[in-house]
Formats: C-alpha cells, structure tokens, sequence
C-alpha cells in the first residue's frame, strides 16, 4: 500500500518560514507567535461575526466552522461570541488592564503575555452562554444546558477546550471552560478521544513521519503525518490526486492532513 502509494507522490517546497502559520500552530510561552508580518495582513484571512460586546473578528475556517457548530446545537440565540481575534497592541491592553485591575496572580493565570495569545491568530474564540452581564475576561460558560451540547459537539466541528485543569502544568494556563481553540477535524476529535492538550497532540505527531507509519482516521479516510522542517526550504512529500491541508506546528515540522474522500462539514 505504502509502494503503491509512494508512486503517486508529489513534493511540495515551502520556505521553512511557514512553520508557524496554520490551523494547528501551537501558541504558548514556549512557543510565541513568530509572524514576520504585521497584523493588518492577516486582516485578510479574517471575517466578522456578531459578538456579546463588539463584532469579533476571526479567521475565515474557524469563523464558518463556529457558525456551523451553534447551528448543530440550535444555540445561535443561546451562545455569543465574546472574544476572538486581537492584535498585538489589544493583547498588550488587555495584559496590562488586568495587571492593574485584577493583579499579577489573576493575571498570570488567565491572561496569556502578548505575542503567547491563541488569540493573536484569530483560531481562539471565547463563547458565553448569554446573559445580560457578561464578564470578559471569564465569561460563564456552565456545564449543562446548550453550553453542553456545544461542549459535547465541538471536536466534530474541529474545535478543542483548550485549557483544562488537568493540563495546567503544560498549557500554563487555568482551567478556561469558555476557551475554544480551531485545530480542525479530526484533530480536534482525535485529541479529545486520545485526552491530550495540543503540547501533548503535537509531540504524539512526531511519531507518525512520512517514511514510517502514518495516523489514520475515520477508518482509512483520513491519513496524517508529519514532516521536519528543513533549515530553509523544507521538501513536502504528499499524495496527489487527494485533498490535503498541510499546517505548521510552530515547534519545528510541518503536520499533513490528506483526505482521501470529502467529508461532508457535519
Ligand atoms: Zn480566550
């Protein structure tokens, strides 16, 4: 199957620089965000949705696949948007309004240090169940009802709770049940069956490189490995004839995702 398979490889070449962009880019301290560009670019890749506050910006995957999850959870009157994209300077705003309004404990547990934030990639949104106050910073996103639901769906639509309090240690960050990350499916599946945060999910994928064994999903459907960037440009062996996503890890390699039948968006 492999042989077989070998043969209808194609390469793909990628400035190495591409590491940190993509669906599953992971973004903490030890691993900031290293766009070369300025924010206004990704403006592009971005689209509004209607949130509890203000409009909430978000890329444009996430954005549609968010929109399709409250759907499946008749919740689009029930669970607002509260937080997505925010550029450097809001990070910094935000950073530093909470070091002076809630100090540096608070602070350090639940606000990520400018240039550490998911949100900085516009893949992070923050839901609330909606009421007429809603906190900002900890919006109430409860355990039952349609926050449930949400909760229980979210890994079909490509979404993880990011940070749990079991991971603390790994994430550096509180238990955030409102906190939902875009990996895409069947990632977001695939970690939340296996009970690992995205440190532990990206680490497992080096296991899985594109001359050994590779990770399967749904049956066979989906194959995913990965491939370790080179110095400059790095050389991307990948199927041809199948629909594939490739995304950096923001570590060190590249993470393929090849889909060898259309999935229907649930
Ligand atoms: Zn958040």
């Amino acid at each position: 199957m492999n042989k077989a398979m070998a043969s209808h490889t194609a390469t793909i070449a990628l400035n190495s620089q591409n590491v940190h962009y993509g669906h599953l880019i992971l973004v903490n301290r030890l691993h900031p965000i290293r766009w070369q560009t300025d924010d206004s670019i990704l403006l592009d890749r971005m689209r509004l949705i209607d949130g509890a506050h203000n409009n909430v910006m978000l890329e444009n995957t996430c954005a549609k696949m968010l929109g399709k999850l409250l759907k499946a959870c008749g919740a689009e009157q029930d669970i607002v948007p509260v937080s997505g994209f925010r550029s450097k300077a809001e990070q910094e705003k935000i950073y530093a309004d909470s070091l002076q309004e809630n100090g540096a404990e608070f602070t350090r547990q639940f606000v990520a240090y400018p240039n550490t934030s998911e949100h900085q990639t516009g893949l992070a949104i923050d839901v609330a169940e909606k009421q007429a106050e809603i906190d900002f910073i900890c919006p109430s996103f409860p355990d039952h009802g349609v926050c449930q639901t949400f909760k229980q769906r979210a890994s079909q639509y490509g979404f993880i709770k990011r940070y749990a309090k079991e991971k603390q240690q790994l994430t550096g960050i509180s238990d955030e049940p409102w906190h939902f990350r875009y990996v895409g499916y069947p990632h977001a599946a695939l970690m939340e069956k296996m009970g690992l945060c995205l440190e532990e999910y990206i680490e497992y994928l080096k296991q899985y490189e594109w001359s050994g064994a590779h990770l399967y999903a749904d049956g066979q459907s989906i194959e995913i490995y990965y491939v370790k960037a080179d110095e400059r440009v790095t050389h991307i062996p990948v199927v041809s004839g199948a629909t594939y996503d490739i995304s950096g890890n923001n570590v060190d390699g590249f993470i393929v995702t090849v889909f060898h039948q259309e999935r229907r968006d649930g």
